[in-house]
């Protein structure tokens, strides 16, 4: 399985850089997981084979430019793009982002070949397809209703937190599986902000440090993501303070294969 963090920003040359504002991971340049950066920096062949996009939750960072990204291809899909997202979050984009003040409702829109934006509701805690890849979703502790994901393509199985405080259901399914190739987890403020990320429910590297004392798995990649631009190297020195093994922060723009 490829896994590709979307850079958010790219310096004057056009180089992409290191600071991670926005989430979107890219699996095997067509499935997305969030879509912050979707349509400022997926490849121009990536346009064209990204459908489907699973919604973790509406908070700007995952959804910001998902809008401009149907907008920017609406006169040329052929097939509507598919989001797949709980029914809560569903009803959240609809409120808040497709709501015809913020961005038209796209769901409703048609172009020359048919509609080009269609909700796929997702169940928790049940297997369910997106393109070749078997997913579950696992509700987790944030401050609007989030999933956390486990996604298979039947021979790796990679884990994706999201945005989450201690949680107890997210470990349940990740230990119960046969085995797991990576662990991508939240990272999002230093030590000293303990008390924002409580309050909005993030991990720093010492809370993520108890946390992952609930992992039975070892041996496996864990990917430090979510990292607030402005701490990444104070973030960084803590999470290699904590001595975990293969414990890394993600580099966005690189593309990963497990
Ligand atoms: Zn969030
Ligand atoms: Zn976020």
């Amino acid at each position: 399985m490829r896994i590709q963090l979307l850079p958010s920003t790219f310096d004057a040359q056009g180089v992409a850089t290191l600071e991670q504002r926005l989430t979107c991971f890219v699996i095997d340049d067509c499935v997305a997981v969030d879509a912050g950066s979707i349509a400022i920096a997926l490849n121009g062949e990536q346009r064209n084979t990204v459908r489907d996009i699973i919604v973790t939750h509406p908070h700007m960072d995952h959804v910001a430019s998902l809008p401009i990204f149907i907008d920017d291809l609406y006169p040329s899909l052929q097939e509507p793009m598919r989001i797949y997202a709980t029914e809560e979050v569903i009803g959240l984009l609809e409120r808040d982002v497709f709501n015809w003040n913020v961005y038209p409702r796209f769901s409703d829109l048609k172009n020359d070949y048919g509609p080009v934006m269609e909700y796929i509701p997702i169940p928790v805690g049940e297997p369910f397809r997106v393109a070749h890849l078997n997913v579950v979703a696992v509700p987790v502790n944030h401050i609007v209703p989030t999933v956390g994901l486990v996604v298979s393509d039947g021979q790796t199985s990679v884990a994706f937190s999201s945005d989450t405080a201690e949680t107890d259901d997210f470990w349940k399914i990740v230990n119960e599986m046969k085995g797991l190739d990576a662990l991508l987890i939240e990272a999002s403020f230093p030590d000293r902000m303990s008390k924002l990320a409580h309050v909005s429910r993030h991990f720093t590297p010492a809370s993520l440090g108890q946390e992952l004392k609930k992992l039975t798995h070892n041996g496996m990649d864990i990917m430090a993501v979510h990292l607030k631009p402005s701490y990444r190297e104070e973030i960084i020195e803590q999470l290699k303070a904590l001595n975990i093994p293969k414990l890394k922060a993600m580099e966005p723009g690189r593309v990963y294969e497990w």
